[in-house]
């Protein structure tokens, strides 16, 4: 967990890249995160200590409180793929649903092996790739790809996520006057 007001004051350059695209950024920062940890893990003299993780997340919380990141006002179309922080009420909670986070493809005309994380906006589930991501050879023109490990046993040990549907409303006392307070999921 980082603080976003830290992150602003420390790196802006970085700050405005994780807010505009949070979709590219955060799994950077996710491997950022797992290699710093592996480095320390390597230089601490004591083993038991500092044992690195290998899946763990960046999470930015505590956004500066300016309109730009900061609502407490439904996000509008404008805000789609963007990361803003939300003040509401949750007014439903769907269950906690396990995700299957990433998998990996290798291309089978240059036999690289590339990535494909969960779409948030597809119920977060992979959606198999038709086009080779590997960037072994420029211009690959693959449109199969064989998900690897392909066996049940090496995907059960996958890296997964939890994910929720929830439902929130706007706070009527942040609202100022007269204004109808809106919902969504
Ligand atoms: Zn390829």
């Amino acid at each position: 967990m980082d603080s976003g007001i830290d992150l602003l004051n420390s790196n802006p350059g970085l700050f405005n890249a994780v807010i505009n695209y949070p979709a590219v950024c955060l799994p950077l920062l996710d491997t950022a995160f797992v290699e710093i940890m592996t480095d320390l893990e390597k230089l601490s003299q004591d083993d038991d200590i500092l044992i690195a993780k290998a899946n763990a997340h960046v999470r930015i919380s505590n956004l500066p409180q300016v309109p730009a990141y900061f609502r407490t006002s439904i996000p509008t179309s404008d805000d789609v793929g963007k990361l803003v922080s939300v003040t509401a009420t949750v007014t439903r909670s769907g269950p906690v649903n396990m995700v299957v986070e990433m998998r990996m493809y290798e291309c089978p005309k240059c036999h690289g092996t590339f990535p494909v994380r969960a779409d948030v906006d597809r119920n977060c589930q992979i959606v198999p790739p038709v086009v080779c991501m590997a960037n072994e050879i420029p211009g690959c023109k693959a449109t199969k790809f064989k998900l690897i490990p392909d066996d049940q046993a090496h995907q059960a040990t996958m890296p997964l996520r939890s994910y929720q549907e929830i439902k929130i409303q706007e706070q009527v006392n942040k609202l100022s006057l007269g204004t109808i307070s809106f919902s969504f999921y």
